[in-house]
Parts: structure tokens; C-alpha cells; sequence
């Protein structure tokens, strides 16, 4: 016999199972011992509460716990051979099942073990048969009477399984090879005194826990405990990065009187909000330092990053230094050029007949500029003539010298990856801006090696927004509503009619409507998501539309701009409606804007295309019909739209659906705050964890198994904090090597992630 080099845990399945396991195995990926007690159960089945089958899906592998009804066996109807058809029930809903055949005596066997009143696991790939959903011969294992009664009331482990492997097989496999690990195969990046403290079970104990739990106490608290290892790791490699950053010692650039920071804060034509002040604060003291900054500034669009960061960038290049403002797109890097000229005036005339002699000079560099204008750039941000240097990643080329870089800003960080960041930012302070309300449990996984401001109100005294639900049934109100859009514009008001469809004929894909709320929940400055995309999977309703005069949609249908106009059409004589959608051509929709700000068609019935960007101070009341079709911070971005001039907004969203429906809660959580922070935290509690992970940056499935980010954020806290204070005693983790390795494993994987951006 050939000698064994393999430890216990990298031993080929093969070795420890046998070929013909092994290969089933190896369709789930797993090839070693290790792969497979990593391979956990995703939930546990009991044999006295039977599994829920009203929750299969046509397509979906399952495995079901049930108890047979009845067999039938008999010949086919239009074929030769035979057909047994078996019903089981969960104690609520029932399945069938079929097995066909040549011969009748295979099938009788089945149908001797499949008595009615048997109790078995059932699992196979669910189809539909007639419109009924099915199982085609499926695997099924029966609970013969154990004498044991000790094993009945143990949970069994269901794992995620495939057709030809069903799920005890892998209990099996494992139940196999865990005999033949100790602890020693599993060491714990978990310190003991941590553990300890939150009661959690070893590495070992809890994997065995989610393999061959006692009972469910057991299978929680090893869960809970993966949960804090997860955060524990995470948070620790985090820690370590930001006290490396720190660790650097970078240039001071302490505030001077009498510069250009003072002269630009004169000229300001507004006053600094409170958040703006206490922010700036924060940063114009830590820039002071010869300690990196290393700060997250969180702020809803339209919040004024952008003076935050040019006032920073003022004090260092008052005290000697340069600035640079990274930004995603060329676009945003002139809009943020002109911006800030224009705010500067002459403070960014620098070098220019006529400037004042204190000033400096705002040099943009993106991919467009021609060789001759990049070269000139270049030089002058090399002299240090230009003290502020917007550009895209344009920026971190290798031939642009920032010689005195003192301050990196960095806009919309999740656009960019953090090797990015550090390429530009490595030993210089740096500053972090996003418009993305990323929950601060998000915020804690994916910058948590950042110190994070916030801010929270929206500047020069807007009135803001009120939001109320309106329900869509109730004719008093609906009617109330359009009284209002007429009162509204009688006293010189425009109002926004917004429409999740553009008209009957519109295409529609609800995939595709599902991925841009995805996006949306992370959404930035961009224009939304044309409604097209939101559309709903009811086109063929749709035409049902009934027209003016009446309801404009009745129970189950969608609004669309094309019939909503035609009905305010009707319903409020003597004022013209615009129309704006995302089918119209450049020039049309300009057009319609310009009428819609003139007041000329003061009422504007619109799709998601109202965008961002749209700046009408008048407009005062928006009615956005099917609130429940929009994601709730695309809601939040529309409702962004009124209520931006010195008159309060008022925000009417009207929905169809029942109260006590995930859908209702959303639009109900949407009318509850005015905070975008706020909602996006509700939005991540109203939606699945698949769909967070699978759409933000958090990195998801890549590294994080158990613990969710939305759910978890006491533990996320818990780890942080305690991982802190373990970095900052052992910085290189020379007294924790499970924790070092572990943290260097997941580096590798994360910086994979990071990237995506
Ligand atoms: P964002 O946070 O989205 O980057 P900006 O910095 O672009 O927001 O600011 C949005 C608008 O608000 C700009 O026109 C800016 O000049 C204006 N603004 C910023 N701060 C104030 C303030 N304190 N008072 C009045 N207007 C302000
Ligand atoms: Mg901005």
C-alpha cells in the first residue's frame, strides 16, 4: 500500500469514501475531507413538524419530509407500462409523486414501502405536470420505527443537495469521516476569553454541532458562532489595516489664518449647514496631524460633500500642500471642475493675468484631454502651481507627479477598487465620499477600516418633503388627491405625476425589474432607472385599461404615463399636462421640462426618467401612483424632486396593494422617514438576504457563509469592538496564529472582491 501523505483534512474523498461517493461529491465541489465538513447543512427538518411543501418550486431540487397518503398503481392509459402514483402531505399541503415503468414489479416495490402512513424524506427536482407541481421518481428514504427513541426527536440536517445526491447521502459522508478529525484539524481563530464571553462552542464542537445536532439549541449556537468568527476575522483584518494606515506618519497641514480657506469661507453665498461645520471640524483637525486620516463622509445627494472636501483641500494647500479629487467618470470630473471654479471664483485663477495673488490653480486630468493639454497639466501639477487636482483614474497613471499631495479625496468610493484607493492615497490623508446609503452594518464590513461621518440634513433652508399613502381604493381619497394637483397649480405649484410604465404596449421583463431594484437599493447621483424596467409582469392586464373619465386603473392593473395623461386630461379641464418618458427624443423631453418649468403644463405626468439632475424649485406636490412597483430608494430619489425651493413638498404615494403585504410595508416605510440612511437600513430588513449580497459590495457569498450582514449587526459590532482592542495590543497577531492565518486567508479572497467595485 502506498503511504498516506495527506493530513487528515486534505485526504482525497476518494481515499475516505471510496470512488463512487467521491464523484457524486465532486459535483458539489468537494474533493477533500475538508471540503465536506465545510459543507454545511442550510437548515434542519424534524420528524414531528413536517417540512413546508407549499414552498417548492417548479425546477427546484427539494427534499421534503412527508407522510404518504395513498399509492395507486396501474397500467398507462395511452403507452405500455406502468404508472404509480403516490400522494404525500406535510399536514397542509400535499405533492405528488410518480414512478413510471416497463415492468410492474419494480414498481411494486415502491409502492410496498410507500404504504399510506409512511413517514419518509423525499428529494428530487420539482416539475410541473398539468399545471400541478410533481416529483418524478424521487429519492426517498423512510424512517423505519428506531427502537431508539433517544434519534427521533434529533433534528436532521438538510443539505443543500442535487437529484442524484440527495441530501442524507452527504449526512452519510459526513457522519463518515468526522470520526476521524480532532480538534487538532480545527484550529480557532476565535480568542477563548471572546469565546468565553459570548458562550460560543470551539470550532470542532460546532462543526459537529451542525452536522449531528442534539438537538436545535446546539445547531443555533454553533451557527452563532460561525456568525462571530466571520465577523471576528473580517473585522480584524480591517483593524489591521487601519492601524497600518496609521501607523504611517504623513504631513501635517495645521488651518492658517487670513488664506484661502478664510477667503473662500467669505465668499461662501450660504452659511455652512450644522453638519457641514461640525464635519469640517472633524476634518480640519485631523489633516492637522501627522496621523493619516482615514474618513468615510456619508451624505445623500444634494447634501454638499463637495464644499466639505474643497474646504479641505483649501487648508492644505494654505499650509503648502496639493489636493487631489478622484471621481468616477469624466463627466463628474468637469461638473466637479466647474463647481468648484465656480465656487473659488478668483481664488482659482492662480497664475492668470488679473488673479488676486492669493490663489491657486484647479487642473483637471481625464482620459479625453489631447497629448499637448496633458502635458501642460502635467507640469503645472508637478511645480505645484496647481494646488487642486480633479481627474478621473486618469489620475493614478504613473506619470502624473502630485509632488506635495497632502489630501486625497476620493467621491463614490464603490466605484473604485481599494487597491485604487491606496494608489493614490497611500501616505497622504485621505477623505472617502459616498452618496450610496449604505447601512452602517454594510458600511462596517466593506469601510470598516474608516471612521465614518454622516451628513444628515439637506442645506439651505429647503422646506423638505412630507410623504403620505394614499390608498387606491378609496375614491374620497384619490379624488382628494387630484383636487390638490389642481389647487397646486392654482397657486402657482407645478406637480409631478410619476408612472411605473410608460404605456400598455411597453415591453417588460421582470428579471430585469428585480436587478435594477437591486441596483437601485445601492444606487448613486444617477439618473434612475427608466421605468421600462420596472415594469410589471402583467402587460396583457393592461390593455383592460379603462380610459378617461373613470378609474384610471382598477385592482391589479398598472398606471401608465400614456393613460394617466389621458385621464388627468379629462379629469382637470382647463390645465395642459406634460407628458415625459424615457421614449420621447432628447429634444422633446427638453421641451416638455421647459413647459413643465414654466408652467405652461404645470402638471407633468412622468416615468423614473424625471431625473436627478431636474432642478424645478416650484414643483410642490408628486404623486407617484403604484408606489409599491418602485424601490424604496429609487422612492426616496423621486420624492428628491419637490419641495427644493423655500415651499414645503408634499409627497402623495398611492398604492393598490393590501395592507399587511411585504409590498405595503415598503411603501409604508417609505412615507415613515425622510432619512435616506434610514431607509435604506429598512429596505435591506424588507428585502432577502440573497438580494443584498447579491447586489452590493459586501462581497457576499465569497466569504461570508453564515453571517448576514443586515441581520448580524449586533455581532458585527460585538467583533469589531473586540477585534480593535486585540489589534491594538498585538498588532501583527503574534499571539493569535489561528487568527493570523485566518485573517490571511480572507485577505486574499477579499481584495478579489474589493475590486469588483
Ligand atoms: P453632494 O453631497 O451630492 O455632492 P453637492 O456638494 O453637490 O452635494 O451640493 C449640492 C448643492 O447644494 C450644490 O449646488 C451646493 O452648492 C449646494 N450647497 C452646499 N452646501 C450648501 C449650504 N450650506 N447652503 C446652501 N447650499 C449649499
Ligand atoms: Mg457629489
Amino acid at each position: 500500500m502506498a503511504s498516506d501523505d495527506w493530513t487528515a483534512l486534505s485526504r482525497p474523498l476518494e481515499r475516505a469514501l471510496g470512488k463512487r461517493t467521491a464523484k457524486a461529491l465532486e459535483r458539489l465541489g468537494l474533493k477533500t475531507v475538508e471540503d465536506l465538513v465545510l459543507h454545511f447543512p442550510f437548515r434542519l427538518a424534524h420528524r414531528g413538524e413536517l417540512m413546508p411543501i407549499s414552498q417548492v418550486r417548479e425546477g427546484e431540487s427539494v427534499t421534503v419530509v412527508a407522510q404518504v397518503l395513498s399509492a395507486s398503481l396501474r397500467p398507462m392509459n395511452a403507452r405500455k407500462g406502468f404508472l404509480l402514483t403516490v400522494r404525500i402531505a406535510d399536514g397542509r399541503n400535499e405533492l405528488g409523486l410518480t414512478f413510471f415503468g416497463k415492468a410492474m414489479r419494480p414498481l411494486q416495490y415502491h409502492e410496498r414501502r410507500l404504504q399510506a402512513g409512511t413517514i419518509a424524506t423525499f428529494s428530487g427536482t420539482i416539475s410541473s405536470y398539468r399545471g400541478e407541481l410533481q416529483l418524478n421518481h424521487p429519492e426517498y428514504e423512510i424512517y423505519d420505527d428506531e427502537p431508539d427513541l433517544s434519534k427521533i426527536s434529533q433534528p436532521i440536517p438538510i443539505y443543500h443537495a442535487t437529484e442524484k445526491l440527495p441530501s442524507w447521502h452527504i449526512e452519510r459522508a459526513i457522519a463518515a469521516v468526522l470520526p476521524t478529525l480532532t480538534a487538532a484539524d480545527f484550529p480557532d481563530p476565535l480568542p477563548a476569553g471572546y469565546r468565553a464571553l459570548h458562550h460560543l462552542p470551539s470550532r470542532f464542537d460546532a462543526i459537529h454541532a451542525l452536522h449531528q445536532p442534539p438537538e436545535d439549541k446546539a445547531w443555533e449556537q454553533a451557527n452563532a458562532r460561525m456568525k462571530h468568527e466571520e465577523a471576528f476575522v473580517l473585522q480584524t483584518s480591517l483593524a489591521q489595516r487601519a492601524a497600518q494606515a496609521r501607523g504611517r506618519k504623513v504631513s501635517a497641514f495645521p488651518a492658517t489664518a487670513g488664506g484661502l480657506l478664510q477667503a473662500f469661507d467669505e465668499r461662501l453665498p450660504f452659511a455652512l449647514t450644522d453638519g457641514q461645520v461640525t464635519v469640517g471640524g472633524e476634518i480640519s483637525s485631523e489633516i492637522a496631524t501627522c496621523v493619516p486620516m482615514q474618513r468615510l463622509l456619508r451624505g445623500d445627494v444634494g447634501s454638499g460633500k463637495t464644499i466639505v472636501a474643497v474646504r479641505a483641500m483649501l487648508q492644505v494647500v494654505d499650509a503648502g500642500g496639493q489636493a487631489a479629487f478622484l471621481v468616477p467618470t469624466e463627466v463628474l470630473a468637469w461638473q466637479h471642475l466647474r463647481t468648484i471654479e465656480g465656487l473659488m471664483g478668483e481664488l482659482a485663477m492662480g497664475g492668470q493675468l488679473g488673479s488676486s495673488t492669493q490663489s491657486t490653480r484647479v487642473e483637471i486630468l481625464t482620459g479625453s484631454l489631447t497629448a499637448g493639454q496633458r502635458r501642460k497639466a502635467l507640469a503645472r501639477i508637478a511645480s505645484g502651481e496647481a494646488g487642486i487636482v480633479v481627474g478621473t483614474h486618469a489620475l493614478l497613471s504613473e506619470d502624473v507627479q502630485i509632488p506635495f499631495l497632502g489630501l486625497a479625496v476620493i467621491d463614490e468610493q464603490h466605484r473604485f477598487g481599494v487597491d485604487q484607493r491606496d494608489s493614490l492615497a497611500s501616505g497622504v490623508h485621505t477623505l472617502v465620499m459616498t452618496a450610496t446609503p449604505i447601512p452602517r452594518t454594510i458600511a462596517m464590513s466593506v469601510f470598516g477600516d474608516l471612521d465614518v461621518s454622516t451628513l444628515r440634513e439637506l442645506p439651505q433652508g429647503r422646506a423638505g418633503v412630507t410623504s403620505t399613502l394614499v390608498p387606491l381604493h378609496n375614491e374620497r381619497w384619490m379624488d382628494r388627491a387630484w383636487e390638490r394637483a389642481a389647487e397646486e397649480v392654482a397657486s402657482g405649484g407645478r406637480v409631478f405625476v410619476v408612472c411605473p410604465r410608460i404605456d400598455a404596449d411597453q415591453p417588460e421583463d421582470a428579471e430585469q425589474s428585480e436587478e435594477s431594484e437591486q441596483l437601485d437599493a445601492f444606487g448613486d447621483d444617477e439618473a434612475p432607472t427608466d421605468a421600462s424596467r420596472l415594469a410589471s409582469s402583467r402587460a396583457h392586464e393592461q390593455e383592460q385599461l379603462n380610459v378617461p373619465g373613470t378609474d384610471i386603473a382598477s385592482k391589479d392593473e398598472v398606471h401608465s404615463a400614456v393613460a394617466t395623461h389621458d385621464f388627468l386630461t379629462g379629469r382637470l379641464p382647463g390645465i395642459t399636462i406634460g407628458m415625459l418618458h424615457g421614449r420621447m427624443k432628447p429634444d422633446e423631453k427638453a421641451m416638455a421640462m421647459e413647459r413643465f418649468a414654466s408652467g405652461q403644463a404645470p402638471i407633468l405626468v412622468a416615468t423614473t426618467v424625471v431625473e436627478v439632475g431636474v432642478d424645478v424649485p416650484d414643483a410642490t406636490l408628486m404623486i407617484i401612483l403604484d408606489a409599491d412597483r418602485f424601490g424604496l430608494s429609487q422612492l426616496h430619489q423621486l420624492r428628491g424632486r419637490i419641495g427644493r425651493g423655500t415651499k414645503s413638498g408634499l409627497c402623495l404615494a398611492v398604492t393598490g396593494v393590501a395592507s399587511g403585504t411585504l409590498a405595503h410595508d415598503r411603501v409604508e416605510a417609505f412615507v415613515s422617514t425622510t432619512d435616506g440612511f434610514e431607509l435604506a437600513e429598512k429596505d435591506l430588513e424588507l428585502r432577502s438576504e440573497g438580494d443584498v449580497l447579491g447586489a452590493s459590495q459586501s462581497g457576499g457569498q465569497s466569504h461570508l457563509r453564515f453571517l448576514s450582514v443586515v441581520r448580524d449587526a449586533p455581532t458585527i459590532e460585538v467583533a469589531r469592538e473586540a477585534s480593535r482592542a486585540l489589534v491594538h495590543d498585538d498588532p501583527d497577531l503574534t499571539l493569535h496564529p489561528e487568527l493570523a492565518a485566518a485573517v490571511a486567508t480572507l485577505d486574499t479572497g477579499r481584495a478579489h472582491y474589493m475590486e469588483k467595485g
